[in-house]
């Protein structure tokens, strides 16, 4: 149960009990139906809990049930959810059975504009895009009826917005293109180059697209053969080249640099017309904002009911959810809002110097960096900005002496942990053993700051090599936090993480370093992470896959300054969440802030 529920059958106020059982951790013949025995309205002579009638598995009658909270408690391989809502969604869109996920409304396209959604994995968002891609067919919650056609929920829909999407899609008037979450799996199901690829789904506006990506240098490369970041672009490429009405971009960030991200949200704004709509799901809050007219949250519980909020304005739809409060929906879905800081510099007296280095250049292949002198001090996060291939990992690798200068020597070693970008999964191992390994040294403080924040204990059975890359990155991320290493590295710690997580992520390393007096070194692509995560910043400058130069530990503001005068954007704070907000090229926020050097506003 999470805070959402309400303990021990206090549920006066409770207007509907949602109850989920996970199939896969329910074994009746193990525990002889605990959960049906102990069950108050059971043992008062109702039937809750019985069996399925489909497999041998306990089911429960949410009309009938109290929302106690007893069997949740005592079933011994967690397969129970219970919540009690005081809020009504109404009947949900669709369900995927008895004691099963649901889905309440719908996002809906917008014609000539780009909406976003926000919102936890697991709630629901490719079910909804399933739903307007025409795949699934809702069936209201009534999922005993297996639904054939629209044509009852065209009656239930008249004269609501919804009807004529539907009746679009029901004449299959409505054509639809996807780009995909995993681009991974493009690599693996297409056999070719990226130019055939691309020439098969349309060969005639091939080439635009791929000027406007900038695809040119891999145009004949196998897909095989491509980074993730260039399968990113891709799988873009490919899904706006088929023509269509609506156009679904989920996770568009996923692999690229803050300048590519920038230049993916230019190119997906240019898909809209006044005919074409395109819905997007984003985890990166800064790009999500600059990338939507308007915002869908997505909320709920995962895999257990996910809600679609009402549209909003964007800024009023991140807002809304950074609170943690939808408005329109009377409902909570978060205990605490999350708020950002005005950056001050941090106490820097409390600090002691960990490590300090000369200038040094160093190789890999043809490729050459340069460091200036630098210190970094315990007590501190220090976010790593830079594109892709510009020398951030050299440097890591040099910090930790496993790279050697070429001029320059390094004073001393220092124990260093390392989440590498890609995070790999041990065999034959579980969670609970990799963790015990990895964080053996760990106090009993360290570990209570890692494994409650990062949900680390319902994983704790589970083969490592079973997990999502969700999981697997929270739990490698743990393990590098939990390690006696006084410096640690983490490559792109947002990666496969939602929002939600994302935000949880932050907090946990801001508490490693604040109270476990680490140093940690941020590398990622996700602004409003890095603002939220770093006390310092190491600016990196260059030419990708040539040269870089790598300069800091800067201020915020002055390596924010410098990292956003390289990217040719600048920055603002949202008055009420001060979270920041790039501001619209050539407004007259831009101009003015550009004109006075201040690209990195921090103050309101
Ligand atoms: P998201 O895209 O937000 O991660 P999904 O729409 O994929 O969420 O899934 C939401 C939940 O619905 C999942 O956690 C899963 O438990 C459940 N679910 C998805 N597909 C099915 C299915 N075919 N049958 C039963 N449950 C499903
Ligand atoms: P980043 O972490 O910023 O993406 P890296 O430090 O990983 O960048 O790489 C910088 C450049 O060095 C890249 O162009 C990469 O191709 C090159 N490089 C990295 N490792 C090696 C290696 N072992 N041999 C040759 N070149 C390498
Ligand atoms: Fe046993 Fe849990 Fe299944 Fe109930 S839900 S029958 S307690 S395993
Ligand atoms: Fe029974 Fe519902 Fe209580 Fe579970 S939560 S024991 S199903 S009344």
């Amino acid at each position: 149960m999470n805070y959402l529920t309400r303990k021990n059958g206090a549920t006066p106020m409770s207007l509907k009990r949602i109850a989920v059982i996970d199939h896969d951790k329910c074994y009746p013949d193990k525990c002889n139906w605990l959960c049906q025995r102990k069950c108050p309205v059971n043992r008062s002579g109702s039937e809750c809990i019985t069996q399925n009638t489909i497999k041998v598995k306990a089911q429960i009658a949410e009309e009938l049930c109290t929302g106690c909270g007893i069997c949740p408690r005592i079933c011994p391989f967690g397969a129970i959810t219970i919540i009690n809502l005081d809020v009504d969604f109404g009947e949900p869109i669709h369900s995927y059975g008895v004691n099963a996920f649901r889905l309440h409304k719908l996002p809906i396209p917008q014609k000539g504009k780009v909406t976003g959604i926000v919102g936890r994995n697991g709630t629901g968002k490719t079910t909804a895009i399933g739903i307007l891609a025409g795949n699934i067919i809702p069936n209201m919650g009534k999922y005993e009826n297996k639904t054939e056609n629209y044509n009852a929920l065209l009656e239930k829909f008249r004269g609501k917005e919804l009807y004529s999407v539907f009746s679009e899609i029901a004449n299959k008037k409505h054509p639809v293109s996807i780009k995909p979450q995993m681009v991974e799996k493009i690599a693996r199901t297409y056999q070719g180059n990226v130019k055939q690829l691309l020439m098969h789904v349309n060969a005639e506006k091939t080439p635009f697209v791929v000027r406007e990506l900038g695809l040119e240098k891999i145009a004949e490369r196998e897909l095989q053969h491509l980074s993730g970041g260039e399968l990113q672009k891709v799988a873009l490429a490919a899904c706006a080249l088929k023509e269509a009405k609506t156009y679904f971009i989920d996770e568009p960030s996923s692999y690229l640099d803050i300048r590519e991200r920038l230049r993916a949200a230019g190119f997906i704004r240019g898909l809209v017309t006044d005919e074409r709509s395109v819905l997007a799901v984003e985890h990166d809050l800064v790009l999500l904002d600059y990338l939507s007219d308007n915002v869908h949250m997505m909320f709920g519980q995962p895999s257990v009911f996910g809600v679609v909020s009402s549209v909003h304005p964007t800024r009023e739809g991140i807002n809304q959810y950074l609170e943690g409060y939808a408005k329109d929906e009377n409902y909570r879905f978060r205990e605490k809002p999350i708020t950002f800081l005005d950056k001050s510099a941090r106490d820097i007296k409390k600090q002691i110097p960990l490590l300090t280095w000369p200038a040094f250049d160093v190789k890999q292949g043809t490729f050459t960096l340069h460091a200036d002198a630098g210190t970094i001090h315990t007590n501190q996060s220090i976010g790593i900005l830079g594109p892709n291939g510009i020398g951030k990992t050299t440097f890591v690798k040099t910090l930790a002496g496993i790279l050697t200068p070429e001029q320059g020597k390094l004073p001393q070693k220092i124990p260093v942990a390392y989440k590498p970008q890609y995070v790999e999964a041990t065999p034959n191992t579980t969670v609970e053993e990799f963790l015990h390994t990895r964080m053996s040294t760990a106090s009993r403080e360290a570990k209570h700051l890692l494994v409650e924040p990062l949900h680390l204990q319902p994983l704790y059975e589970k083969q490592l090599d079973t997990l999502s890359g969700g999981e697997l990155q929270r739990v490698h991320i743990a393990a590098a936090l939990g390690s006696d290493a006084s410096l640690i590295l983490l490559d792109e710690p947002s990666a496969m993480l939602d929002v939600e997580q994302r935000l949880q992520v932050a907090k946990t390393i801001r508490n490693i370093v604040d109270v476990q007096e680490k140093t940690v070194l941020v590398v990622d692509h996700d602004l409003m992470f890095m603002d939220y995560v770093s006390d310092r910043l190491l600016l990196f400058e260059g030419e990708p896959t040539l040269n870089g130069k790598v300069h800091g530990p800067l201020g915020m503001e002055e390596g924010m300054n410098g990292l956003l005068k390289q990217l040719g954007i600048s920055v603002r704070r949202d008055q009420s969440t001060k979270r920041p907000r790039v501001n619209k090229p050539g407004s007259v926020k831009d101009t003015e802030q550009k004109k006075a050097g201040d690209y990195y506003y921090t103050k309101d």
